[in-house]
């Protein structure tokens, strides 16, 4: 491709983007195919020949759109949201263009500089802690790909610190146990399984019924019966915001617990962390004061465009204590002065993107006053959408919602009618919603946070809800007419 070619065919790609994003209500949520049918539309060879951009556009608009999941489809109530902002689009299409590899400050400055600026200024913005300040005596920031990095990192810097180090030179893990609730997220088992620790080793800690939140008395006894049986207790995944229901962890307690025995405190705030965006919603910040490390995704909910995790320590020394190796082919003047950072041994990988570049932007163009229109708008949605559950009932709500999730089911039924409703509205293609089980009990979980969500989107999802259930649920009584309640 010639840089003429680039250029003419770069301006057809942003009116696609764009085009594809204004357009995207337009479409089913997700497309009604089989596994095996997107690999059929397109040859099985490699083209023999460079082809053309009107020859690769024409297959993006034939095969890429139509057997997309439209994620920032304004009815994608599914899973936690990934949604994007046009400013980030431009910060992700630069870190290609640049196509710089940071993974040392002498590999490309701005790369890390800028990081560790963007680290300190949503530091700022989220009112955190500034024992996670890049300038502190031990904390920092740094910028993963996904939540399952950064708690994959913090059991390594975990695991070093309750060590002493040795785990690098011994590798024994076997005295290691870590801990967390059965509705954390599970890359927490993930990472400890890639940690060598296991899925043995990891303690379930008793939650609560009600708002399944951890029972902090419960982690105390649990850690207390594994040092007497002369294990390590060494990690504690309190999650605020899981991702079934939205819990919030008691964080502040179960430091507490923490401090007495010296074990690391991670908290997951990876989907609802970034409500502090907004000053009314910092009450999601309790206990982070006390904190080890924390991470919370701006390319869930903040609108820049995945993959954007940040993850901040109080204690950095663990950190690079687990992950930096200096072979001679990376040794630089700059980080033997100490007055550079090189982000590789904040991560797993070598190489890394320049992947500031999208939060800049999109804190620059759009401003954190955009994100938190958004952030407010999206509760305010899920608080109407929940009062309208509640007065119908033929509904139940299953947890707290106290941001933008709501799970509800269907009020005195089994299990099946619920996932019954779940399937129904799924099928037929214009809303999409995620199925949970909390304690044994299925619900729909509705998250609201797609980036053209309106009211609007959240009402028809609602009177289809009601629409299905009825269907599902004969009411005697029934007059027929829906209950919106709105
Ligand atoms: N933690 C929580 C609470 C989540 O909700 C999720 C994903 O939804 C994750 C971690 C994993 O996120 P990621 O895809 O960034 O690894």
């Amino acid at each position: 491709m010639t840089p003429e070619e680039f250029r003419a065919a770069g301006y057809d790609l942003i009116d696609l983007i764009a085009d594809y994003l204004e357009g995207v209500d337009q479409r089913r949520v997700v497309p009604d195919i089989s596994p095996g049918d997107v690999r059929a539309m397109l040859p099985e060879r490699p083209p023999a020949a460079p082809e053309s951009w009107s020859q690769v556009r024409a297959d993006v608009d034939r095969v890429v759109l139509p057997t997309l999941s439209h994620w920032q489809h304004p009815n994608w109530f599914a899973y936690f949201p990934a949604n994007t902002t046009y400013s980030s689009i431009l910060g992700e299409l630069l870190s290609a263009g640049l196509g710089v590899q940071g993974m040392s400050w002498v590999t490309s400055p701005a790369c890390t500089e800028i990081e560790t600026l963007m680290l300190d200024w949503m530091l700022e913005l989220l009112d955190l802690p500034d024992r996670f300040r890049s300038t502190s005596e031990h904390g920092g920031g740094v910028i993963q790909g996904s939540a399952s990095e950064a708690t994959l990192v913090a059991i390594l810097a975990a695991r070093w610190r309750a060590t002493g180090g040795a785990v690098n030179a011994d590798g024994d893990t076997t005295k290691l146990v870590a801990y967390t609730t059965s509705q954390a997220h599970s890359s927490i088992e993930k990472g400890l399984r890639i940690a060598g620790v296991g899925t043995y080793r990891l303690r379930i800690v008793d939650h609560l019924d009600d708002t399944f939140a951890m029972r902090p008395a419960s982690l105390a006894a649990a850690v207390a019966a594994d040092l007497a049986a002369g294990l390590t207790p060494f990690f504690v995944c309190s999650t605020h915001g899981t991702t079934s229901s939205m819990a919030f962890d008691p964080t502040t307690d179960i430091a507490e617990v923490c401090e007495r025995h010296d074990l690391w405190l991670h908290v997951d705030g990876a989907m609802s962390g970034i409500a502090a965006l907004t000053p009314e919603f910092r009450w999601v910040n309790d206990g982070l004061d006390r904190a080890d490390s924390y991470c919370t995704n701006p390319h869930k909910w903040m609108g820049v465009n995945f993959d954007c995790t940040l993850f901040w320590t109080a204690d950095r020394r663990a950190l690079l204590g687990a992950l930096s190796i200096l072979p001679e082919y990376l040794r630089s003047a700059a980080a033997e002065s100490g007055a550079a950072i090189d982000y590789r041994d904040w991560q797993v990988p070598l190489g890394r993107r320049f992947r500031a570049l999208k939060l800049w932007f999109n804190l620059r163009l759009d401003g954190v006053g955009s994100a938190q229109e958004r952030i407010r708008r999206d509760v305010g949605l899920t608080d109407e959408l929940a009062r309208w559950v509640a007065n119908d009932d033929r509904f139940e709500i299953v947890a707290p919602h106290p941001l933008n999730l709501v799970c509800l089911r269907l009020a005195g039924q089994l299990n099946e009618v619920t996932d019954e409703l779940i399937d129904t509205v799924n099928a037929a293609g214009e809303f999409h919603v995620t199925r949970t089980v909390l304690d044994g009990v299925s619900a729909l979980r509705v998250s609201v946070g797609s980036r053209t969500t309106e009211r609007e989107h959240v009402a028809r999802l609602w009177a289809e809800l009601q629409r299905i259930a009825r269907l599902l649920v004969p009411d005697e009584d029934d007059t027929g007419e829906l209950r919106l309640g709105i």
